[in-house]
């Protein structure tokens, strides 16, 4: 193994996951933390620590001089981003290589392709993933939009090249809104991007959100782990997510792994990524892909026994794929709740001290968070505070057990989603799988009525 020394460019849970990984490989680690997050847990466990900024995001997580920086001092050999900050940023991916670093990570140039979601569709087009019908490429004008419009039926969706996070996105349901939608969306891409490219797909009426985990060698083999269903979204925001999906049979799902892992070996893909679909009818139709690791990865490790930072890290090592498709089995199934600090009914978030902390426990039951009695939850980060991941024989099975972890679970002295999980899991349709990605929206909207 060349990696000794691995700085992890992140915070929270996910700084804490990759610690564990890189530990139990024998490989020390670097945090990195602001101001804010001197107390924090994965500060605590590592083998180095060093402050980078004052807590504002872009003057410590996103400071690509202090990441660096904190590097050399260290004496780190490879960086690992995690999810969110700076982990599909393709120029920081180039800036780590060219400071002699191993960058955890995809090659930048599928990076940079595949975070343009104009060059990402077509390059998922040409590789042979099937697309949502819609514009080749940029829409430039308004004629052109009305003419493709009529061609592939209303509704249709106007998105943001550079979107991200669901914003810079509007349905238009008649010709009368499409010039008025299409300006719209243009400038608030501009507004929130610095980019007003926008381009048009049919607007799906109720799909699911499908996305399947894959790894490359970077050298032309390729495999997928299965697919995650995170249908369970509050604007466009994912709450909980399962593997496998209710609806996929195992031919499809062998069916669909195998295009997508054959496209990412054409592709020469590097390291984890997760290609997402809509579904709907039967049918999948690609979105986007994301260049890193997931929030939901721990239901897929559940069901495959398979370590996904560990294999991020032997890849970015230079060795080969640890597994071959035919090795890969999948076992039962698991589901995972995103635990947030917030109120679960209005979701304004609820930062503060934890008075009290105990986690769950038991067979099958994981638990993936910074938290301890007396941690301060800082107010400037995201609200997600915890992962709390179960697996079960069967879908029901795993369904009782997290019902029975949920009560198990303290979290004292701020209000968090467990409540909005516990609701969740009692529902009739949840139970029996039958929901899409605008179900919790309208659960949500029922329940406060
Ligand atoms: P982002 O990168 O901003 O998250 P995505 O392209 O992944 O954007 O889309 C986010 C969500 O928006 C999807 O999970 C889905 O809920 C909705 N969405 C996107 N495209 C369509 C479409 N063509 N039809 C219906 N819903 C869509």
């Amino acid at each position: 193994m060349a990696i000794k020394r691995l700085l992890i460019a992140n915070r929270g849970e996910i700084a804490l996951r990759i610690h564990r990984a890189a530990r139990e490989m024998g490989i020390e680690t670097v945090a990195v933390h602001s101001t804010a997050d001197a107390d924090a847990m994965h500060v605590r466990l590592a083998d180095h620590a060093v402050c980078i900024g004052p807590p504002a995001a872009k003057d410590s997580y996103l400071n690509v001089a202090a990441i660096i920086a904190a590097a050399e001092i260290t004496h780190a050999d490879a960086i690992h981003p995690g999810y969110g900050f700076l982990s599909e940023n393709a120029q920081f991916a180039e800036i780590v290589e060219a400071h002699g670093l191993i960058w955890v990570g995809p090659k930048p140039e599928h990076i940079r392709t595949m975070g343009d979601k104009v060059e990402a569709k077509r390059s998922a087009g040409a590789l042979g993933l099937p697309l949502v019908p819609g514009s080749d490429g940029a829409i430039e004008d308004f004629a052109e939009a009305r003419d493709l419009a009529e061609t592939i039926g209303y509704p249709v969706i106007i998105k943001a090249a550079s979107g991200g996070g669901g914003r810079g996105m509007k349905v238009v349901n008649t010709a009368e809104e499409l010039e008025s939608q299409m300006g719209q969306a243009r400038s608030e891409a501009k507004a929130a991007f610095g980019d007003a490219t926008v381009y048009m797909e049919k607007y799906l009426g109720n799909p699911r959100h499908i996305e399947f985990q894959i790894f490359g060698d970077g050298k032309g083999e390729a495999v997928h782990l299965g697919e995650r269903d995170c249908s369970l979204q509050r604007r466009h925001q994912k709450v909980l997510e399962e593997a496998p999906s209710p609806v996929i049979t195992p031919e499809e799902r062998d069916r669909m792994g195998g295009i997508v892992s054959k496209a990412m070996a054409d592709m020469g893909y590097r390291g984890a990524g997760t290609i997402e679909f809509l579904w709907e009818n039967g049918e999948f139709y690609f979105i986007e892909m994301n260049t890193r690791l997931q929030v939901e990865h721990p239901v897929t490790e559940a069901i495959t026994g398979v370590d996904l930072v560990r294999e991020q890290i032997r890849i970015a090592d230079g060795q080969p794929l640890s597994f071959k498709q035919d090795e890969i089995e999948f076992k039962g199934h698991a589901i995972e709740c995103r635990i947030n600090a917030e109120d679960p009914w209005n979701f304004t978030p609820s930062p503060g001290q934890v008075t009290n902390y105990h986690a769950a426990g038991g067979m099958n039951v994981r638990v993936d968070s910074g938290l301890y009695t007396g941690y301060r939850i800082p107010p400037y980060y995201d609200s997600m505070i915890g992962k709390l991941i179960v697996s079960g024989r069967s879908r029901n099975g795993a369904i009782m057990r997290l019902k029975r972890a949920l009560e198990e679970m303290v979290i004292d002295g701020v209000k968090t989603s467990i409540p909005l999980h516990q609701a969740l899991l009692e529902d009739p349709e949840f139970q029996s799988g039958d929901y899409t990605i605008k179900w919790l929206e309208e659960w949500l909207a029922k329940r406060a009525s």
